[in-house]
């Protein structure tokens, strides 16, 4: 049994009977090296863009990739840059998503601070929840970018958080990081059993979590077939059992079992087999009979993905929801149907990864330069 959680890369390597599968994970270095290497090294402009006496302010709202490459890139073009910022850090899902074990918090946190020594403003604690809080940023600022990301999570009908045995993955992995960066130790599922839904980039690092602290059984479930997803190019990806760790592929969860204190103690689990009625008709699932399995569960962790920047953001803002969900492009990219109001990153276009949110953030810049330039 663990005796202190393992929270970087190295240690966690080393682990005895570590899963195959979370030794892929862990050894992928692609974004820690794209965090040192390249996200804050723009080729196309000098780093020290000339400042006008009285440069134009501009508030951009979220620190994560996509709100730090805009910063970055309107610091750049000569901008007076404020990034506004919920958390009690900045990153976004670099600093509260993504586990220190695949980017290291001191690394991020360097490339932050060299961001606030050339001048990019943050602004952390500060919530933009209605409409009187973003008429006072429209009253300072010349321009807003909106770099809230896709926060909003799916949910499972009739399985409500409790945030204390069962967690959405997001709220899960911040307290992680949080009681690691504060020396904390609140959010700790050690000699637990933990169940994982969804078989995602997201659950995979809340399996690494749970077994960095020393769950007793790790089991995460995925309702599509393996070769449905991402992970179908590559076989020791798909259908994993490895001693108290299993990815079950083509599995959903039926319903939760709970002791006489209303304590989870076990979740009930199901084959699916996925059918169309008709030949070009979108596949349902079909549950096997026969196939119920019962698991051993205390905590259970919801790792099913993201609807959309918050309703909230919508109403505070007044700018128009995509069909998707997403902040509705104005008539061009990185444009809101509000005057002076651009979008990058997640929020515009849904979930994606790091690099893209950094390059979504410096085209959003651009336009929002070339709005300013008039
Ligand atoms: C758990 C997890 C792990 C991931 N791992 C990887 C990975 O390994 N590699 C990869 O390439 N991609 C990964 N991704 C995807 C990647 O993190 C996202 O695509 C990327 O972070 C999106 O960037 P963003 O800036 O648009 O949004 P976010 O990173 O979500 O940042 C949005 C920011 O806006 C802030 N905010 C939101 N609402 C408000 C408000 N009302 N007021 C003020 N601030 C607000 C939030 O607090 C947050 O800081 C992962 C995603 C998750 C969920």
């Amino acid at each position: 049994m663990l005796k202190k959680a393992v929270y970087n890369r190295q240690d966690f390597l080393k682990l005895n009977g570590l899963p195959a599968r979370l030794r892929i994970w862990a050894e992928d270095m692609e974004l820690e090296d794209y965090i040192r290497d390249e996200a804050f090294y723009h080729r196309d402009l000098p780093r020290k863009a000339p400042l006008a006496l009285e440069p134009l302010k501009v508030a951009v709202i979220g620190s994560g990739p996509a709100g730090l490459g805009c910063a970055d890139q309107l610091h750049r073009l000569g901008y007076d840059v404020t990034v506004f910022e919920r958390d009690d850090r900045p990153g976004g899902l670099l600093m509260y998503g993504v586990p220190n074990i695949k980017l290291p918090k001191n690394l991020l946190m360097e490339k932050i601070t060299e961001l606030i020594n050339r001048g990019v403003k943050f602004v952390l604690g500060w919530e933009l929840k209605d409409e009187a809080s973003f008429a006072k940023l429209q009253e300072e600022f010349s321009a807003i970018v909106l770099c809230v990301g896709s926060r909003k999570p799916k949910v499972i009908p009739n399985i409500e958080v409790d945030n204390k045995q069962i967690f959405q993955a997001k709220d899960f992995l911040a307290e992680v990081t949080k009681d690691m960066l504060n020396g904390t130790d609140l959010m700790n599922v050690k000699g637990k059993d933990v169940v994982i839904i969804g078989g995602g980039d997201t659950g995979v690092d809340c399996a690494a979590i749970a077994l960095a602290q020393g769950a007793n059984t790790i089991h995460q479930l995925e309702m599509q077939e393996c070769q449905a997803t991402a992970n179908s190019v590559r076989d020791d990806l798909c259908n994993i059992v490895q001693g108290d760790f299993t990815i079950s592929y083509g599995t959903m969860l039926k319903r939760l079992l709970r002791d006489e204190d209303g304590n989870l103690k076990a979740v009930e689990t199901a084959q699916v087999e996925w059918r169309s009625e008709r030949s070009g008709a979108l596949p349902n699932t079909v549950e096997v009979l026969g196939s119920e399995k019962l698991l051993r569960a205390q905590v259970l962790i919801l790792a099913l993905g993201f609807n959309g920047p918050e309703d909230e953001i919508f109403s505070a803002c007044g700018v128009k929801r995509s069909p998707a969900g997403m902040l509705a492009d104005g008539g061009e990219y990185f444009t809101t149907t509000k005057e002076g109001v651009f979008a990058a990153g997640d929020a515009r276009r849904g979930s994606g990864v790091v690099a893209w949110a950094f390059t979504e953030g410096r085209n959003a810049a651009m336009k929002c330069a070339e709005y300013l330039r008039g």
